[in-house]
């Protein structure tokens, strides 16, 4: 049977049902990519872009994984900043300073530029659980404003919600007007459109069982084989293939969307008049937004013991209402749910497992906008500029030898720690 997406509002919704073939005999390229979300086929078009031949091997269907299935928050920056500087001091200030809004600006441009249809719309919210993350805001934006970089950034005041967001939760809330939202299926759709057009060739349904780096690298699928002087490792694999510095790094875990039934005007005017994507200041956080056709897609984490729950439209009611009990008796059309690539430092991995072998994975949910900064590194690098693969190369992340199935007990029980924590 051929692979699908997993049912979902964005699968409802996808605009391009392009099929790829399986890839079938050995061929040669300059890079091989191994993964069709996001991370592969970014760095698809970065290298495209670059003049190199490229093929992309993607186990299911383009965007079947997390790319396809998020909550399409378009958020600057990247997951454990205040680590990145920890370390990396002067630095790191700069790279991310460099960063913040390259994988934003990625994506616009490439938005623009291919005319990808995929609902982008600009605004960005994060609104204050407790008072006193509302305080942390306040030092954050004037920090950025103090550093030259704060323009788009807003802070809303308790008193004003009500302009912003028509919920009683929250203690105040920080804009950013140039972070914002889109529909991700039809953007790496897009996206894969395009790099094909550039003359990538993408291949689907064709999982990868052997990777081999070194002076002749190659990857290997059941009936195929891709020779290459590169081999790039775009998202969570298989556990076979966390080896060297992957060994212990990444505990996937589950985050999980609900979509109501399209919401009348009424309603909507009130609960997001700015058409925002928000997300709360929590460590394990509910996410929202509005799509196209109006209906509120609200995520969050279900449950801590990793499985995936039974019901998620049942799980996750209860906190949407609880945001919004305007919305206690519409009807939930669409749940789903996917793998949100953790690493226990927070800082995405990027870097080279061996020679010639990249892998790009660990955004931490986080990985709309940084799946498309670590193509541009990763493309970068492998024509020649290392400057700031280097620098992710030089963090030094937390490692848990225990295999994948203890690593993500021990994680659920980081999650629920910080949950109770979040609620105190
Ligand atoms: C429910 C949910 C909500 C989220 N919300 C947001 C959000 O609002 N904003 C945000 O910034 N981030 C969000 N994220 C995180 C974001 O979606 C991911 O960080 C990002 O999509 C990762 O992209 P990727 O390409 O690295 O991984 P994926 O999209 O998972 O792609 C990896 C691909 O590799 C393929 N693959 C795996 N093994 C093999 C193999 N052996 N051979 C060939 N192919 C293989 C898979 O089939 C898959 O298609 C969310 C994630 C989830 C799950």
């Amino acid at each position: 049977m051929s692979a699908t997406h997993i049912n979902s509002y964005y699968a409802a919704t996808a605009n391009d049902d392009t099929r790829y073939p399986a890839l079938r005999g050995t061929i040669t390229a300059d890079v091989c990519i191994v993964g069709g979300g996001f991370s592969g086929i970014a760095t698809a078009l970065s290298l495209a872009e670059r003049g190199y031949k490229v093929v992309v091997l993607e186990a299911q269907r383009v965007g079947w994984g997390a790319s396809g299935r998020n909550g399409g928050q378009m958020i600057a920056g990247i997951s454990g900043e205040h680590r990145v500087e920890k370390q990396l001091g002067e630095a790191g200030r700069k790279l991310l300073s460099d960063i913040r809004y390259l994988g934003n600006d990625i994506i616009e441009d490439r938005v623009s530029r291919h005319q990808i249809r995929c609902d982008l719309k600009r605004g960005w919210m994060e609104v204050a659980a407790r008072p006193r993350h509302m305080e942390a805001m306040r030092a954050y934006v004037e920090e950025r404003r103090a550093a030259g970089d704060g323009d788009g950034l807003e802070l809303v005041e308790p008193g004003d919600m009500r302009g912003v967001i028509g919920s009683e939760l929250y203690h105040g809330a920080m804009v950013d007007r140039r972070s914002g939202h889109l529909h991700p299926l039809n953007l790496c759709l897009g996206e894969a459109r395009a790099a094909a057009a550039l003359g990538v060739e993408i291949f689907e349904e064709s999982p990868v069982t052997e990777v081999v780096g070194g002076s002749k690298p190659y990857a290997v699928t059941a009936n195929g084989r891709v020779d290459a002087a590169s081999i790039v490792l775009a998202g969570i694999m298989d556990p076979s293939f966390q080896t060297g510095p992957l060994h212990g790094l990444l505990f996937p875990t589950g985050s999980y969307i609900v979509a109501t039934e399209p919401l009348p005007e009424s309603i909507v005017s009130k609960i997001n008049p700015q058409d925002l994507a928000v997300a709360d200041s929590n460590v394990v956080l509910d996410y929202f937004r509005l799509s196209a056709d109006k209906r509120l897609l609200f995520g969050g984490r279900c449950n801590y013991s990793n499985r995936d729950p039974r019901d998620i439209r049942a799980t996750l009611r209860p906190r949407m209402v609880e945001v919004f009990p305007q919305l206690a008796d519409v009807t939930l059309d669409y749940a789903w749910g996917g793998k949100i690539d953790i690493v226990l430092t927070r800082v995405p991995a990027i870097g080279r497992r061996e020679p010639n072998v990249y892998y790009m994975q660990g955004y931490c949910g986080h990985g709309v906008n940084t799946t498309h900064i670590a193509g541009q590194i990763v493309a970068e690098a492998i024509s020649g500029t290392m400057e700031k693969l280097d620098l992710f190369e030089k963090i030094r992340h937390i490692r848990l030898p225990v295999g994948q199935f203890l690593g993500n007990q021990l994680l659920a029980l980081g999650m629920l720690y910080y949950r109770l924590k979040d609620l105190v």
